[in-house]
Formats: C-alpha cells, sequence, structure tokens
C-alpha cells in the first residue's frame, strides 16, 4: 500500500491495480486511480469556478430531459474523461451557481472552502453516524458540535443531532412536542401504541409566514395539516403575540387541544423574527412545547453585532438549525436541539444487531438513539468542524454581518426608488419587492413575474418570486458576502429595465 504523499504529488502513475476487475472499488490496492478520478473532477469544478459568468445558462427543461434521457446507462464510457464531459453536459454547464452574486434567490449560501475539504474526507471515509463501532472520533465531533451550538444558544443540559435538513429537525421538533404532551398529559406513548383518540384536536401554533415543512410535518405526524393554526403577522411579518394567544384560547374554547407553538426566527419570506420572549411567555402560561425554527436565523449566533435578535431562544424547548442555511457549509447539514437532553428518550428504538437495550451507552454511545428517520448518516458535522477549526467564529460572524448590511443597503436603494415597492425591512437579508411604475395602470403581479422569468431564461440574473395577500412579489436573499452594492445596483437596473421593455412590448 502506497501512503507516501509524494508519489500522489507528480501526474499519477498508470493504474497499479492487479486485479483489473476490481479497480473500481476503493481500497488499498486503488489508490491511484482514487487519485487521477477525483483531480479530474476537480479540474472540472475549477473550471466551472473560472468559466461561469452568469448564473444559469437559460436552457429549458425540455432540452435537458432529452439530454439526460438519451444516454443509455446500460453502455458504460470508456474512462473519466469521457464521463466528466458528459457530466458537465448534462449537469455542470446549467448548474445554478450560488456563488455569484447575480444568483440572489432562494436560502442557497455559498460554501466555505474548508467544509469542501472536510466533504472529500467525509464521502471517501464514509463514516457512518449510527454507532462507534462505525465512527469513534464522528461520534464525539458531532457531540462536540452540538455542545457548542447549544453553549451558542445559552443552553445549559442540551442536546441534540445533526440531521438532513430544515425539514427533518423541524419533524424531529413536533414530533418530540406531540409525544411529550402525550406521555406527560395524558399518559399515553405514542411511541409504543400509536395516536391517542384525541389527536385530531392536538393544535400546534405557527405564523402565516412559517415555513411550509410544519405542514408536510403535521402530516406526516398523522395529524393532518388542519393541526396548524396559523397565527396572524404584524407589519413586518413576525408572528404577533397577542393574536397568538387569542388563538390559543379560540382552540381552547372549542375544545381542542393546544400542544405545541412554532416560533420562526428568520422567516423564509422576509428574514424577520418572531417575538420569541412574548411568544416563550405564552407557551410557559399554557404549558406548551416552544419550538423555534432557527433554519435560517441561526446565523446570528455567529454575529456579535446582531446576536441579540436572537434573545429569548434559549427558552425554547427545541430548535432547528440549518447550518447549510447560514453557516456556509454544503447540502446537508442541519441539526435539532433540545433544551432537556431526557427528551430525546422519546425517539430511542433498539435493535439487537446495533444498538441493543442491555448495553451501556455512557461505555459505548450510540448516536442512533438520537436519529428519528436515518439510521446510517453521513458524518456531515465534519464539516462544519473543519470550518470552525480553520475559519472560527468571529470570522463566519462577519460574514453575517456582511450580508446583513448589504441587506440593508439594499432596502435603502429599493425605498428611494419610487420604480419600486418595498413590503418590510429584513432582520436578516430578505427583501420583498417589487416594480411598480408611477402613474402605470398595469397588473402589476404578471408584469413582476414576466420580469422574474425573463431574467431567469437568459440566464443573467436570478431572482425570486413570492406572493403576499394574492399578490405577486419579487424576492431578493442575500446570503453571499461577496456580494457588493454595485451588484445589487446592476440586478436592480437590469429589473427596471426589463419591466420598461415590457411593458413597451
Ligand atoms: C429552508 C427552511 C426550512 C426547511 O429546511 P430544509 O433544509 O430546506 O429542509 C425550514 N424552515 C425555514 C424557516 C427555512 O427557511
Amino acid at each position: 500500500m502506497h501512503t507516501d504523499q509524494t508519489i500522489f504529488a507528480a501526474p499519477a502513475p498508470a493504474a497499479s491495480t492487479s486485479n483489473k476487475l476490481l479497480k473500481d472499488i476503493f481500497y488499498q490496492e486503488t489508490g491511484p486511480e482514487y487519485f487521477q478520478a477525483v483531480e479530474k473532477a476537480r479540474e472540472k469544478v475549477i473550471d466551472f469556478l473560472y468559466n461561469t459568468r452568469q448564473p444559469f445558462s437559460g436552457i429549458k427543461p425540455a432540452t435537458i430531459q432529452d439530454a439526460v434521457y438519451s444516454i443509455n446507462l446500460d453502455t458504460p464510457l470508456a474512462d473519466y474523461d469521457e464521463l466528466l464531459t458528459e457530466v458537465n453536459e448534462i449537469y455542470i454547464k446549467h448548474a445554478t451557481a450560488f456563488h455569484l452574486p447575480q444568483y440572489i434567490a432562494h436560502l442557497n449560501c455559498p460554501v466555505v472552502i474548508p467544509a469542501l475539504a472536510a466533504e472529500v474526507i467525509i464521502s471517501a471515509i464514509n463514516s457512518s453516524q449510527d454507532t462507534y463501532d462505525q465512527s469513534a472520533g464522528g461520534t464525539f465531533i458531532e457531540r462536540r458540535l452540538i455542545d457548542w451550538t447549544a453553549r451558542e444558544i445559552g443552553y445549559t443540559h442540551a442536546d441534540g443531532i445533526f440531521n438532513s435538513g430544515g425539514t427533518q429537525s423541524n419533524l424531529m421538533g413536533l414530533l418530540l412536542a406531540r409525544d411529550h404532551f402525550a406521555i406527560n398529559t395524558l399518559g399515553h406513548s405514542i411511541k409504543k401504541d400509536g395516536l391517542p383518540p384525541q389527536a385530531h384536536r392536538f393544535r400546534i401554533f405557527a405564523s402565516d409566514k412559517a415555513h411550509f415543512s410544519n405542514l408536510k410535518n403535521a402530516a406526516l405526524l398523522g395529524l393532518g395539516e388542519q393541526a396548524i393554526v396559523k397565527v396572524p403577522t404584524d407589519k413586518r411579518f413576525r408572528m404577533d403575540a397577542q393574536a397568538l394567544k387569542a388563538a390559543i384560547d379560540e382552540q381552547l374554547n372549542q375544545g381542542n387541544i393546544p400542544v405545541a407553538i412554532v416560533a420562526t426566527a428568520g422567516t423564509t419570506d422576509f428574514g424577520n423574527i418572531d417575538p420569541l420572549k412574548s411568544i416563550a411567555a405564552i407557551a410557559a402560561d399554557y404549558r406548551l412545547w416552544m419550538h423555534v425554527d432557527a433554519a435560517y436565523g441561526c446565523g446570528l449566533l455567529l454575529s456579535n453585532k446582531h446576536r441579540r435578535l436572537l434573545d429569548g431562544i434559549e427558552l425554547a424547548d427545541s430548535i432547528t438549525i440549518d447550518y447549510h442555511k447560514s453557516f456556509f457549509q454544503p447540502i446537508s447539514s442541519s441539526a435539532l436541539l433540545v433544551k432537556n437532553k431526557s427528551t430525546l428518550e422519546l425517539v430511542k428504538h433498539h435493535a439487537d444487531y446495533l444498538n441493543p437495550e442491555e448495553q451501556d451507552y455512557d461505555e459505548l454511545p450510540a448516536q442512533v438513539n438520537k436519529s428519528i428517520t436515518q439510521i446510517t448518516r453521513r458524518f456531515d458535522a465534519l464539516k462544519l468542524w473543519c470550518t470552525l477549526r480553520i475559519m472560527g467564529k468571529h470570522k463566519l460572524g462577519i460574514y453575517t454581518d456582511m450580508m446583513i448590511d448589504t441587506a440593508a443597503a439594499t432596502a435603502a436603494l429599493l425605498q428611494q426608488d419610487p420604480d419600486f415597492d418595498l413590503l418590510s425591512s429584513s432582520d436578516l437579508g430578505i427583501l420583498v419587492f417589487r416594480f411598480k411604475p408611477g402613474s402605470l395602470k398595469t397588473d402589476l403581479s404578471a408584469l413582476n413575474q414576466a420580469i422574474k422569468k425573463s431574467l431567469f431564461f437568459e440566464g443573467a440574473f436570478i431572482v425570486a418570486g413570492t406572493k403576499v395577500n394574492g399578490n405577486f412579489y419579487l424576492k431578493f436573499t442575500i446570503l453571499n458576502p461577496v456580494t457588493t452594492v454595485a451588484d445589487i445596483r446592476t440586478i436592480l437596473e437590469a429589473i427596471k429595465s426589463r419591466g420598461y421593455s415590457l411593458i413597451e412590448g
């Protein structure tokens, strides 16, 4: 086995594998094959980085579908050059370039380089985070990062687990809320016995701007979408605490059973933070589980300047963090944290072959005990570890501050310009607005929709859109510290000139 790095620094030697049949398996005989393949893949990435000038090629679905479906999967290619040429044609060339300032649409952050280096290690070594015998250091690296996140939150007896994304973390938060309520109030184990007869009356309160994963998750939990009570929001689209109290009282009057409140720290459409302290006080009054969906707003944990916007988050029973939204991590990387570590007992299941009941888990830990839907689980935590070890929290926090500053400057530009109508300021980096030229009588929703679509298929700019009270608006998600106010001006000019030309046309 060759472990000497210098062997690989020069152009990698020809395949050394004695057994050609096994040359594609990653094992001690195939170091050169592995090195060459990854080197060629990396060249393609560098090519993407240097030569991608706009965020999208503008390719139409039918064209790319044809290209993908015309390939015969049963006829393998000759080598990696052919392979990467094909991957480039059907994928990389048309991939959305999140790293460019002209991409300002959804919650896709640019990624940091230490996390990409970690990905190389994660995929090849391929640890699985379920048990100690599949991931020794990985078990404790994940735990340490959960503890680190807990400390940033202000938790003292917390625990948690890395998940695939915010949707899964929110699912886990609501599952814990549901099962905790059933055990403690009804003496009923949903894990063992399924839903109790009262379950169709369980109610979960979330603002009308909360993420739609809450609806999906209520459905998955057997409560139905009907269990989500949408609480009205204030002028800045944050949950109205008085309205929350009224909504809870109304449900109680109807004989329904309040179980949990979901507060959103950073809404997907406006980037604003629900009043966490007031909501926590109401949750305490009514003895309800408080879950904070901080999938987006968790980035504020990193910022010295803006951390106070999350004050009160430490009062939550559970919290969703998406490192792949706001910590510059590659997809996927998320966590669910609980204030009280013992609540994770609610999701523990044992299997004799993996995590037997009689095992002492203080002696031989098993993260699988805390995971709801993944047994085999990626070692995503290493990306955040490498990021913190090279960059430190402080630098990540500066990136977060830069985005918030850019968003504030953008809001000012939109407010000053009579051709634009801005709906709300943002605590983070999301701005919802529309092109609304002065006296013009036109269907503004159709006009703004047309602007968005035509910019997208030209590929030069990707902006998002959303509906508020039935009207279509454009949406910027500013999540890239590289983006400057000058970049934003260019995008706004493009929107305006496209708007005017659409009106004339
Ligand atoms: C993106 C988002 C989610 C869902 O997270 P995924 O990682 O996409 O599953 C949940 N809540 C909020 C507020 C989000 O912005």
